[in-house]
């Protein structure tokens, strides 16, 4: 008798993609959008909004050799010496097209001192990595999305530096048609400036920081355009001493659930990028403005003078 055992392999919400790069294209001074190809892409889960994904770059001698796959694939490479750890690096997913099985994360490019920036500049055609992203086959949460839809009516406050640009351009793409509010976007280089799909009633500022340093231009704006926004309508008064990581050693990153905060707090911030520019902002938002907590989601994507520390 013959016994025909069916196997089904199990599914994750995030699995590892092999990919090679299709076509690198520049989108501006410090931008460059590369498209990756793979057989497997059909697979890729389009999420948009902020929807994040590992990157792990090929190592010289081993490529990817090392790299492991499956559920537990974090946990393997930690586990490597380091010298056999292919880097992995956190970015965000800028499109998809799964009938094309193509991939676009959009990089800044920040100089050669970083794994993934000099990897992204120097990348042709048929370059490898990986990707580990979330996977289409698997129907429940597959996590990795920070941005949450705060109650019909609220005004939006999305803020940034060049880190946080793809991700903001992936919220604006996915927002109600009837959103407004503001978006403060501090870049590089004035040259900087995309084009971005938005709805009509978001406003979009470009700041270039051209020399200037990190936050110079965004701590300002977002000052006089919260004040602005909200105009007086917190009542509530600063809440004195907040929680706050120290940036240097911990991860700076809420996302609190929007949902429940009074009709009176008025707007919606979400904030990523460099980890001490983005406390200075969140702090400014609670601590000063008296904005409910509970209405800042705030990122650090990033630490100036320290390398990616996935831990
Ligand atoms: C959820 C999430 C999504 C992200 N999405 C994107 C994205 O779509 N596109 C993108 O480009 N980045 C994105 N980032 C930021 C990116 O992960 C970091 O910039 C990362 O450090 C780049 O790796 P690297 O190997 O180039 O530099 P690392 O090896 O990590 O760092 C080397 C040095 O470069 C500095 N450095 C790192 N990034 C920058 C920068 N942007 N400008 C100036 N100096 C820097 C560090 O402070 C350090 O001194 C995201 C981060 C997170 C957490």
């Amino acid at each position: 008798m013959s016994q025909t055992v069916e196997q089904s392999a199990a599914v994750y919400p995030y699995r590892v993609f092999d990919v090679e790069v299709l076509r690198s294209a520049r989108l501006s001074p410090s931008f460059v959008r590369i498209t990756f190809a793979g057989a497997d892409l059909d697979s890729f889960a389009d999420l948009g909004f902020d929807q994040r994904i590992k990157l792990a770059l090929p190592l010289p001698d081993a490529g990817l050799d090392n790299l492991p796959s499956g559920p537990d694939w974090y946990m393997r490479w930690r586990e490597l010496p380091e010298q056999q750890r292919n880097p992995v690096r956190t970015y965000t997913v800028r499109a998809v097209r799964q009938a094309a099985r193509e991939v676009d994360v959009d990089f800044v490019l920040h100089g050669d001192c970083g794994s993934a920036s000099r990897w992204a500049g120097a990348a042709r055609p048929g370059a490898r990595a990986a990707i580990v992203g979330p996977d289409a086959r698997y129907h429940g949460d597959h996590g990795g999305a920070d941005f949450r839809l705060p109650p019909r009516g609220r005004a939006f406050l999305l803020a940034g530096d060049e880190t946080a640009v793809p991700a903001i351009a992936g919220i604006l793409e996915r927002l109600p048609g009837d959103a407004h509010g503001d978006v403060l976007l501090e870049v590089p280089e004035s040259a900087d400036k995309l084009a971005l799909e938005c709805p009509p009633g978001m406003r979009i500022t470009w700041l270039g920081r051209d020399g200037a340093e990190h936050g110079s231009l965004l701590i300002p704006a977002l000052r006089t355009v919260a004040a602005r926004t909200l105009d007086g309508s917190t009542a509530r008064p600063a809440v004195g001493v907040l929680d706050e990581p120290d940036v240097d050693t911990e991860l700076l990153w809420d996302v609190p659930d929007p949902r429940g905060v009074p009709e009176r707090a008025g707007l919606y911030a979400w904030l990523a990028g460099e980890a001490g520019v983005i406390k200075t902002l969140r702090r400014y938002l609670v601590s000063e403005l008296g904005l409910d907590r509970r209405s800042v989601a705030f990122m650090g994507y990033w630490r100036l003078g320290r390398s990616e520390l996935l831990g």
